[in-house]
């Protein structure tokens, strides 16, 4: 099947003829790279490093990076949802999550990081050479950023860190760590950002294994136990390091609410493939009305996250960064995978239930979406908040 199609020409708003080559490109990566061997990979637990370096050549973490660090010298929302959008219909979102973790890492960095830092860094982030990773969560939670432990007291040229973060994604493979710790009092104004390295004294990682879904992306808990780090790799200004979580949270938001579309519309093709080759009562599946309200349902869904996420770039683009509308589409996206997820899987019937097929591995991946990056609760709280209630 091809591409869902989002109106009847099938072409899409804002598309330019440099944001349609882009999309292409990943598109043919995630076929020819991806996709062929995503069950093999999840079932190993991982995924070969050089997708990192090919997703480095093609240019996908160089969004918003200034070229004489190896990024792409310039930002479009639209080609950053494009490429996420492609990559979750690679069919195992463990596979973008793993492979895109440097993507909400390196923002603070290019934004906030001294020259020394940025040199350091960013160019074998950008080639795929190296892993980059946020620690932001803590065992004691994630949705209460301003709430967290992990502490770093200045001692000379050094902070010393101590404290544990977890669930942190490319957290055993990652070469470079953002780390969010408590450089002064409590709540949000006492935060700052650090720069961590894989080896550095007094700091360890232990993966998470067992979990429900993105078995192929590294999962780890991080372990700072009198962690020595020079007050030069401190990332922006002391205790201004909330701000800087909170305004990263947007794109990686952004992102999320691409590849959910992305996972949606393969849920749908999957599901109108079945139909159409499935036959009871004597007629294909997608011949009997109840199976085409479903499909019906989830395109409409699918439509309407899909002019969502193209209004959020476009506002984006302008300068603009519609925190509200992210926080409702992010959870309104995450909604309208649950239901593709949910209905394709009740089209396939016992098939769908067997582990290894597309739709049983996206039905595992509909919670990690809707809780990772802002959960739907933070999400709506957040929305209203911008709201001024
Ligand atoms: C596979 C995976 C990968 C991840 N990768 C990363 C990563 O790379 N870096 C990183 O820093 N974090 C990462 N996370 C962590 C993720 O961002 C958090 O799980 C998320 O922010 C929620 O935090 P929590 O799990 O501690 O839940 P909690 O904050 O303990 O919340 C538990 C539940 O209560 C709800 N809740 C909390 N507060 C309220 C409230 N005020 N009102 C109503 N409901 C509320 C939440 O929505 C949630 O449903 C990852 C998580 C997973 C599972």
């Amino acid at each position: 099947m091809g591409p869902h199609k989002t109106n009847s020409s099938g072409k899409k708003p804002f598309e330019t003829e440099e944001r349609g080559a882009f999309r292409d490109s990943v598109r043919r990566f995630v076929e020819q790279d991806i996709k062929p061997y995503v069950d093999e990979w999840d079932e190993a637990g991982e995924f070969p490093w050089k997708l990192h370096l090919t997703a480095g050549a093609l240019g996908l973490y160089g969004f918003g990076i200034d070229e004489k660090y190896g990024g792409l010298g310039f930002d479009d929302c639209f080609m950053r949802a494009a490429m996420s959008e492609e990559l979750g219909r690679c069919g195992a979102n463990g596979v973008p999550a793993s492979l895109a973790s440097c993507n909400i890492t390196t923002g603070p960095i290019q934004a906030l990081a001294s020259e020394a830092i940025k040199e350091r860094v960013l160019p074998e982030v950008m080639s795929g050479a190296k892993g980059a990773c946020l620690g932001v969560t803590e065992p004691s939670g994630g949705s209460d950023v301003a709430n967290l432990k992990t502490r770093a007291t200045r001692d000379g040229d050094y902070y010393v860190l101590n404290g544990s973060k977890t669930f942190i994604t490319g957290g055993m493979n990652g070469t470079y760590f953002v780390v969010a710790a408590r450089t002064g009092g409590e709540g949000l104004r006492g935060i700052s950002l650090f720069l961590v390295e894989k080896g550095a004294p007094g700091f360890t990682q232990e993966a998470i294994d067992r979990k429900m879904g993105w078995w192929c992306s590294d999962t780890a808990t991080l372990f700072f136990d009198d962690c020595r780090v020079p007050v030069s790799d401190m990332i922006g200004e002391e205790n201004r390091g909330f701000l800087a979580i909170m305004n990263n949270f947007n794109l990686e938001r952004v992102a999320i609410i691409a590849q959910v579309l992305g996972s949606s519309k393969l849920c749908l093709e999957e599901s109108i493939g079945y139909a159409q080759e499935r036959e009871t009562f004597g007629k294909p599946l997608v011949k009997h009305q109840v199976i085409r309200h479903k499909i019906a349902e989830m395109s409409a869904r699918i439509d309407a996250v899909e002019a969502y996420l193209d209004s959020i770039c476009w506002r984006i683009n302008e300068g603009d960064m519609p925190v509200a509308e992210i926080c409702k589409a992010k959870f309104f996206a995450t909604k309208a995978f649950e239901y593709c997820a949910g209905e394709a899987m009740q089209i396939f019937g016992g098939a769908g239930y067997v582990r290894g097929t597309l739709v049983e591995r996206m039905y595992r991946e509909v919670k990690v979406l809707s809780i990772g990056g802002g959960s739907e609760e933070i999400m709506h709280d957040l929305a209203v908040s911008q709201m001024g209630l």
